[in-house]
C-alpha cells in the first residue's frame, strides 16, 4: 500500500526537499521572519527564527500545501495542466487570489496577527519573495503559488518568534509558574 502518513521528521524532510526542487532555501525564509519581526521585538536571535520556519515545515496542513502547490506549479511549468488554467497561473494573473488564499490559511496557524503579518510580506515582497515573484515572469517558470507559501510560512514564522518571546516575558513575572505543556 502506498505511503500516505508521514511523521513529523519526515514531512519536514520532504517539505524542504521540495523547497529546494523549487530554488528555496530554509534560511531565506528565516531571514524574511527575521527582518519583519526585528521591527516589533527587539533582540531577536536568526536561529530562533530558523527553528521557527522547520517547525512549521513539520505541520501535517504545511505539508500538504507545499506538496500540493509545488506540484500546481511545476505542472503549470511543464504545460501539463489541461484548460485555460495552466496560462492563467504562468501569467501569475493579479487577480486569480487563490495563491494569497492558500499563504492566508497557513499563516493563520499563528492567527489574526500571522495573516495581517502576511498581508505585509505579500504586499512588500521582501528578499525570496521577490525573487521568486520576479523569477516566475520568465519564460517556463512559474512560482504563483510558491511565492505566498514561502510568504505565509515566513510571516508564521515571525508570528511564532513574537509569542515565543512575550511568553519569556510572561514568565519575568514571579506570579507566573512555569508550565511545559504549551507549544507555540
Ligand atoms: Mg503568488
Amino acid at each position: 500500500m502506498a505511503k500516505i502518513l508521514f511523521s513529523r521528521e519526515e514531512m519536514t524532510e520532504l517539505n524542504i526537499k521540495t523547497l529546494n526542487r523549487r530554488g528555496i532555501q530554509v534560511t531565506d525564509i528565516a531571514e524574511i521572519a527575521f527582518n519583519q519581526q526585528s521591527r516589533y521585538t527587539k533582540d531577536i536571535v536568526f536561529n530562533d527564527c530558523v527553528e521557527s520556519v522547520l517547525k512549521i515545515l513539520s505541520f501535517r496542513d504545511v505539508f500538504h500545501h507545499i506538496q500540493l502547490f509545488a506540484e500546481i506549479d511545476r505542472l503549470a511549468e511543464e504545460n501539463k495542466l489541461e484548460g485555460p488554467i495552466g496560462d492563467i497561473l504562468r501569467a501569475d494573473l493579479g487577480l486569480f487570489g487563490i495563491d494569497e488564499l492558500v499563504g492566508l490559511d497557513i499563516a493563520s496557524l499563528y492567527g489574526t496577527i500571522g495573516q495581517t503579518n502576511f498581508g505585509d510580506i505579500d504586499v512588500n515582497k521582501p528578499g525570496l519573495v521577490n525573487t521568486l515573484n520576479e523569477g516566475g515572469k520568465k519564460e517556463g517558470v512559474c512560482h504563483t503559488f510558491m511565492d505566498d507559501i514561502v510568504g505565509a510560512i515566513a510571516a508564521a514564522a515571525s508570528t511564532r518568534i513574537a509569542q515565543m518571546y512575550n511568553e519569556d516575558k510572561a514568565h519575568e513575572n514571579p506570579n507566573v509558574t512555569n508550565i511545559s505543556i504549551y507549544d507555540l
